[in-house]
């Protein structure tokens, strides 16, 4: 039966809890860490769904919020944990990145720290806590206002194949065409200090990171996006056995290995030449995907163009962004490292 014990509190199976985990006093006063636990009438894994670890990534709020009310535990195998706002420090701020002097300020990077700042106190209470209770982690990172992302990410190089394989087919149950192959093992963006980097290689977890949607794109898309969240999440949760049901896959998915972020590099207003028609298709070398716009004169300040030839998977749409902001991401179709594959 899905018994577990979180923070020293014992729910029994079939129930729903609200259980507040405290991590430390900051100057505004306690920081905490809510986790809603769903434990099942049947025996089966537990699942750990994170949000929020960045602090302006509220769209997966909803996700959360949406699945729990959706699940009936009488049918539900093992446990879920699903934490809406893990990072309340930074979501206070509604920042990416907690704003204060210290050296390690994003808090998925942070992960398995040796300090005490807040990132690193809060990133310890999920290891401590709930990866160590946890079979398999999802943890969301739909973007910031204005820009869609639209990708499953899975490390693919674990020093456990095994870990690989299953993130893998995690991913692919999710039942979204675009896959985002990840190396953990490097330094840099994907590296082991991520909630996934860190749950695969330290806790022998397998994890995904599914980023469908955005915020700002009007709400009957934003629903759409909602409900295909959920059907993704129903759809990984029967493939790790914890629903019934067969899995409902794609016909084929692009993975996605190398890719260009096309970023301005001034602030300005960025004026796509299209619109989300446009996301899942080709674009060609040097091909123009908008303009950036001084604010104070109107005078246009540069043109981001597409480096190659590739599919573009994410996009934003118009907005005022600062350098180096969200704007395009291309799937690189130019070193044959990106492949639509059957399965
Ligand atoms: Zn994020």
């Amino acid at each position: 039966m899905g018994e577990i014990s979180i923070a020293g509190v014992n729910i029994e199976s079939g129930s729903r809890k609200v259980v507040k985990i405290p991590v430390t006093k900051d100057l505004s006063g306690d920081v905490n860490i809510y986790t809603h636990i769903l434990t099942g009438e049947k025996n089966g894994p537990t699942l750990l769904l994170l949000s929020m670890l960045h602090g302006n990534e509220w769209f997966s709020v909803l996700i959360l919020k949406e699945l729990l009310k959706r699940i009936d535990v009488s049918e539900l195998k093992g446990n879920i944990i699903a934490v809406p706002v893990a990072n309340q420090v930074a979501f206070g701020t509604a920042s990416r990145t907690i704003i204060d002097d210290s050296d390690e300020p994003d808090a998925n990077r942070a992960f398995d720290g040796k300090y005490n700042w807040l990132t690193n106190q809060i990133t310890r209470v999920i290891e401590e806590e709930l990866f160590s209770k946890t079979d398999y982690l999802i943890d969301y990172h739909i973007g910031d206002w204005g820009c869609t992302m639209a990708d499953i990410g899975y490390g693919m190089d674990y020093d456990d194949p095994k870990i690989s394989e299953i993130s893998k087919g995690m991913a692919l149950s999710y039942g979204f065409p675009m896959i985002h192959s990840m190396s953990l093992s490097s330094r840099g963006t994907h590296s082991a200090r991520t909630s996934m980097g860190s749950a695969g290689i330290k806790y022998n977890i397998p994890a995904i990171v599914p980023e469908i949607g955005g915020l700002g794109f009007g709400e009957v898309q934003e629903k759409e996006w909602l409900e295909q969240n959920i059907q993704g999440l129903i759809g990984t949760m029967k493939y790790i056995g914890m629903l019934e049901g067969s899995v409902d896959y794609c016909k084929e998915y692009l993975f996605i290995n190398d890719y260009w972020r096309v970023s301005p590099k001034n602030a300005g207003y960025i004026e796509p030449l299209f619109g989300l028609e446009r996301q899942f298709t080709e674009v060609e070398k040097e091909e123009v995907l908008a303009k950036v716009i001084d604010p104070y004169t109107f005078d246009v300040l540069e043109e981001l163009v597409s480096p190659g030839k590739g599919i573009i998977f994410y996009m934003c749409r118009a907005y005022m962004s600062r350098p180096g902001g969200w704007a395009f991401g291309i799937a690189n179709l130019e070193d044959g490292k990106s492949t639509w594959e059957k399965i």
